[in-house]
């Protein structure tokens, strides 16, 4: 008898009263999810694990997401930018340890202007013209995010954070509009970025029809990349009293995606590791095939502070690395020298 898990595997998707079925359904279709998620990464990209350096450049952010603790409002939050020079150390270093994708995340920080971040761009695709620049810096105008494109960047990481319009309008204040973040990504795919969007698993207020809508969301965009992670609360927040996400709705998501989109490239994320020892490794084992360990200087590591008690902010990036090919290496997998571009090109 065929159940939701064979339709998923055989249309690539499902409609949103059955997917919210298969979220609600809990451990039933947990292991056959995983199992199949599992085989599908193997096939399409063996063992490979790619690893991207992050270099989280800046923590000043003018927006005010409820949930971040990065947000304009938290004046505990200590401040720092990096500067060039800052960046292309963290390159060189990273170099040096085999990455060949580079993500360059921040608050949105109106110090690093147009100019500033093409110049970025400039000085580390013509010194590593071999690797991918990944840019996650918000919400800008489609012609800031030409002008990256044509500077060289070749990705963008923006979540979606939610596909719900109200669930949106809870996470945000009044002046950040579920429309623009929506508008964003279509100018980004238009451009012709390789796209990743996303949301936090267990998000204040998300309901099963909330992820039902982000996995539909996220089949129409086709994006190659999809980062989500579990809702880990910050202290210094508005939402600091809820419920972190849990392991278990994590790892359900991350299989539902591999199934819905075999090709993509799905990171096993820094939260995951942070709300279980071996989040990375069950990530992994349940689809995810990219990790991210973190290339920035370790003495502003613990600033970058998104949520409460952030892992691997204490070790050097050499460090970092050897544990996390040690990880990877104890499920079976191998952390690979490459770009690592998605093969879910269309
Ligand atoms: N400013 C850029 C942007 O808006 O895309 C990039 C930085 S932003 C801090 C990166 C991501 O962190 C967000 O998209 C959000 O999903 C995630 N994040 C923020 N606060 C979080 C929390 N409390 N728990 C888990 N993830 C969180």
């Amino acid at each position: 008898m065929t159940d939701l898990v064979d339709k998923l595997y055989k249309d690539g998707c499902l409609s949103k009263s059955e997917f919210t079925e298969l979220i609600n359904s809990g451990d039933k279709y947990r292991e056959k999810l995983r199992a199949l998620a599992e085989k599908l990464r193997r096939e399409n990209y063996g063992d490979d694990i790619y690893i991207r350096g992050l270099i989280e450049f800046t923590n000043y952010c003018k927006q005010n997401c409820f949930y971040c603790g990065i947000r304009r409002d938290n004046l505990n939050c200590r401040r720092y930018r990096l500067t060039s020079d800052d960046i292309m150390s963290c390159c060189r270093q990273g170099y040096e340890l085999g990455f060949r994708t580079f993500v360059l995340q921040g608050g949105e920080d109106a110090y690093f202007n147009d100019d500033r971040i093409c110049e970025i761009i400039s000085a580390v695709k013509g010194k590593y013209p071999d690797c991918a620049l990944t840019l996650s810096i918000g919400e800008k105008p489609k012609e800031s995010y030409q002008r990256y494109f044509d500077c060289g960047a070749d990705r963008y990481l923006l979540r979606h954070e939610t596909a719900s319009k109200e669930h949106y309008e809870r996470l945000h204040p009044e002046s950040q509009r579920f429309e623009s973040r929506i508008e964003c990504l279509k100018s980004l795919k238009e451009i012709g970025y390789q796209v990743g969007c996303g949301f936090m698993v267990g998000s204040p207020y998300q309901s099963a029809e909330n992820l039902a809508r982000d996995l539909l969301f996220i089949k129409e965009l086709n994006p190659q990349m999809v980062g989500i992670g579990p809702f880990i609360h910050h202290s210094d927040t508005p939402m600091r009293d809820f419920k972190d996400g849990t392991l278990e709705m994590t790892l359900l998501m991350l299989s539902i995606i591999r199934i819905m989109l075999p090709k993509v490239l799905l990171p096993a994320t820094t939260a995951l590791a942070t709300i279980h020892p071996r989040g990375r490794e069950l990530g992994i084992q349940a689809g995810a095939n990219v990790v991210m360990p973190n290339l920035s200087p370790v003495s502003v590591r613990k600033e970058y502070q998104l949520y409460d008690n952030k892992v691997c902010t204490g070790e050097e990036s050499a460090e970092c690395v050897r544990c996390l090919k040690k990880r990877v290496e104890s499920i079976g997998c191998r952390v690979v020298v490459s770009r690592g571009d998605s093969k879910n090109n269309s």
